[in-house]
């Protein structure tokens, strides 16, 4: 069996060197991290989940003209993926109240907001991934002003799309976080969205209870993360029935 290169590993994910030039193989884990790894467990089966709800709003979003890393998916826990420079800043959409914005601003947990909150963290764990201004961006030359301009337009047209497929299966998009990245194609540059989109980066509720659907679930020890993914996945209509198609073929003696 051919060795692959590793060229990087994250929490949730480990790229591999791609078949071609300018491409990644993306492997998704069953790790679920969360309190900048401090809550730390395996949970089988959401890395199958994952790679198959980042393909779906990966390729719907390529299909609509928002352009992504994502090429295809190879198997039950990779997909192939446009290598590219991933710009150091988590982009976060916010349409109802949660999480730290509640911390920092006394807000009540899902209170509607009047418009979408885009913000941006510096991606740095050591540092927390700490929230940062359009003016610490461009200072700091992480991304420039025609860019940051870009990246707010791909970052509520991705608020959209999503809010509307969530919409449908019965699901509130609260917020979501995703990671821009830099495509060169020989003297052009684009901006393309990159890394993951799935229950791991999103707040999902129910409409009608309000029941969590993401990885809240975890942080807050509120049940079973792998059948919260796998209602979700399945309300999409990305997964048929139930959590036998999320673990690998076994070989049977
Ligand atoms: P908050 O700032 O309220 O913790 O997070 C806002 C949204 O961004 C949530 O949907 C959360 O899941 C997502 N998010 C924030 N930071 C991270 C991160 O480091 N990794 C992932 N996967 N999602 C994040």
């Amino acid at each position: 069996m051919a060795r692959r290169t590793k060229v990087y590993e994250g929490k949730a994910k480990i790229l591999y060197e791609g078949p071609e030039p300018g491409t990644l193989v993306q492997y998704f884990k069953d790790d679920a991290t969360a309190f900048n790894a401090k809550k730390k467990e395996i949970i089988e089966g959401k890395g199958v989940l994952n790679n198959r709800l980042s393909e779906f709003f990966m390729s719907g979003l390529n299909n609509i003209g928002i352009p992504t890393h994502f090429l295809k998916r190879l198997n039950m826990r990779e997909q192939l993926i446009s290598s590219c420079e991933i710009i150091p800043l988590e982009v976060i959409v916010r349409n109802f109240a949660a999480g730290t914005l509640c911390e920092r601003l006394g807000l009540e947990e899902g209170t509607r907001l009047s418009r979408p909150l885009v913000e941006y963290c510096y991606k740095d764990d050591s540092l927390g991934d700490p929230l940062v201004s359009e003016e610490h961006i461009a200072a700091f030359g992480w991304a420039s002003h025609p860019e940051m301009d870009e990246i707010l337009s791909l970052a509520l047209r991705v608020n959209d799309f999503m809010s509307g497929i969530f919409y449908g299966v019965g699901i509130r998009l609260v917020d979501f976080k995703i990671e821009i990245g830099k495509v060169f194609e020989s003297e052009f540059q684009r901006l393309v969205v990159a890394d993951e989109i799935s229950p791991d980066s999103c707040r999902l509720w129910d409409i009608e209870s309000g029941k969590k659907l993401d990885k809240d679930v975890f942080r807050r020890d509120l049940g079973d993360l792998s059948d919260a993914y796998t209602e979700v996945a399945m309300r999409l209509g990305v997964i048929q029935s139930n959590k036998s198609q999320l673990t690998e073929p076994r070989l049977v003696k």
